[in-house]
C-alpha cells in the first residue's frame, strides 16, 4: 500500500535532522508527478533552501563499462576516509527504478552503501531528461539540507545527460578507457571540453602500459583546450577501481579545485549561474509539459500533424497557430 505524505513540517524536520528514512521519503514526494504531491515539493524545497549549498558536488560521467559505478564505489571509500559523508545520485533518463545504474551495480557500491555516512539514490524514472534533471537536482539540495557535505552525481555518457550533469555541479570528472584504435571512444570533443579531469581508468596490469600512452595523447589534444574564466586546466590521470592506484591523487586534486575556486569565486558565481539556468530551464520545462497536455491543443495536434506531413500548411506556421492558440491569442 502507498505510504500517505507527512504534513510539510514532518519532512521540514526530518530532512534538516539528518533522518533517512524522511530524507528518503522527501525524495519520493519530489519524484511523484502528482499535482498535490509537486506543489508539496515546491513549500518543501523553499523551505530547505537556506540549508543547501554546503556541499561538493561533483559529477561523474563516462560510457557504460568504463567503470562508473566501480570507480564511486573505490573513491567513495577515500572520501569517507577524509572525514565527508556522501550522497550518490544518478541522471539516467533511459533507466528504470529496478534497472538503475546505481541499484543495479548496488554490488560494487556495497561497501559504500552500508556505511551511515553514505546515500544512494538511484536515477528517478521519467520521459524527458528535463523532468529527470529537475528532480535529480531537487534531490540533490535535500541532501546538503540533510547534511551530506559531497554529492556524486553519476550519468552514462551517450547523451544529452552530461550537459546536465555539468549544470548541477562543481567538478565534473569523464571517466575513460583505453580501447584499440579508438582512444576517445566517440565522446565528443565538447564532453570533453566540459570535463575538469579527465581519468583513464582500469589501468592496471596488462592495460596499465596502453593506459599511459593514451594519457600522453590525451594530454596533447587537451592542450588545445581553453579554459579561461576559472584559471584551471583540466589534467589527465590514470587510475585503477580495482588496485586504487590513483585515487588518492585524484581526490587530492579534487580538494584543490574546491578550495582553489572557493578563494577565487568561481565556485560561488557558477552556482549563481546554474540556479538562473535551471528556472529558465524548467520554464522551459513546464511550457513544454503544459503544451502537450492540454486537451484542446491534443485534440488539434492530430490533424495538424498530417497537414505539416503532406505538406499542406508550413510547420513553421502551423506551430505559431497551435502556441497562439495555447495561450488564447488573436490572430
Ligand atoms: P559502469 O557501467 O561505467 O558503471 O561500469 P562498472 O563499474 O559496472 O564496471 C564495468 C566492468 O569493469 C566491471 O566488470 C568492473 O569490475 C570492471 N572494472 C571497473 N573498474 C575497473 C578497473 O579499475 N580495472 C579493471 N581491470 N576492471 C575494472
Amino acid at each position: 500500500m502507498k505510504k500517505r505524505r507527512l504534513p510539510l513540517d514532518h519532512y521540514v524536520q526530518g530532512v534538516l535532522a539528518g533522518n533517512r528514512a524522511v530524507l528518503s521519503r522527501a525524495i519520493t514526494l519530489i519524484e511523484s508527478s502528482l499535482e498535490e504531491d509537486v506543489l508539496l515539493s515546491e513549500k518543501l524545497i523553499e523551505q530547505i533552501l537556506p540549508y543547501t549549498g554546503r556541499s561538493l558536488r561533483v559529477g561523474v560521467t563516462g560510457v557504460p563499462g568504463v567503470g562508473k559505478s566501480t570507480f564511486i564505489g573505490s573513491i567513495g571509500n577515500l572520501i569517507l576516509d577524509s572525514g565527508r559523508s556522501l550522497a550518490v545520485l544518478a541522471i539516467d533518463p533511459s533507466s528504470q527504478k529496478t534497472h538503475g545504474s546505481i541499484l543495479g551495480d548496488k554490488t560494487r557500491m556495497e561497501r559504500l552503501a552500508r556505511n551511515q555516512r553514505v546515500y544512494i539514490r538511484p536515477s528517478p524514472t521519467g520521459k524527458s531528461l528535463g523532468g529527470v534533471a529537475a528532480k535529480t537536482r531537487e534531490t540533490m539540495l535535500l541532501c546538503e539540507a540533510a547534511g551530506f557535505d559531497t554529492v556524486i552525481i553519476e550519468t552514462v555518457g551517450v547523451g544529452q545527460s552530461e550537459t546536465a550533469v555539468k549544470n548541477m555541479v562543481d567538478f565534473f570528472l569523464l571517466l575513460l578507457i583505453t580501447g584499440a584504435g579508438d582512444e576517445l571512444q566517440g565522446i565528443k570533443k565538447g564532453i570533453m571540453e566540459m570535463a575538469d579531469l579527465l581519468v583513464i581508468n582500469k589501468a592496471d596490469g596488462d592495460n596499465l602500459g596502453r593506459a599511459v600512452k593514451t594519457q600522453k595523447e590525451l594530454k596533447k589534444v587537451l592542450h588545445y583546450f581553453p579554459e579561461p574564466e576559472k584559471d584551471w586546466s583540466p589534467s589527465v590521470m590514470i587510475c585503477s577501481a580495482h588496485t586504487l592506484d590513483g585515487l588518492n591523487e585524484i581526490w587530492s586534486l579534487i580538494l584543490d579545485y574546491e578550495e582553489k575556486m572557493t578563494s577565487n569565486g568561481f565556485l560561488s558565481n557558477n552556482r549563481k549561474d546554474q540556479q538562473l539556468h535551471w528556472m529558465e530551464e524548467h520554464i522551459e520545462y513546464l511550457l513544454h509539459q503544459r503544451f502537450y497536455s492540454h486537451s484542446g491543443i491534443l485534440w488539434e495536434l492530430g490533424e495538424a500533424r498530417l497537414k505539416v506531413k503532406e505538406g499542406e500548411v508550413a510547420a513553421t506556421s502551423m506551430a505559431r497557430n497551435l502556441v497562439r492558440r495555447f495561450f488564447n491569442e488573436k490572430e
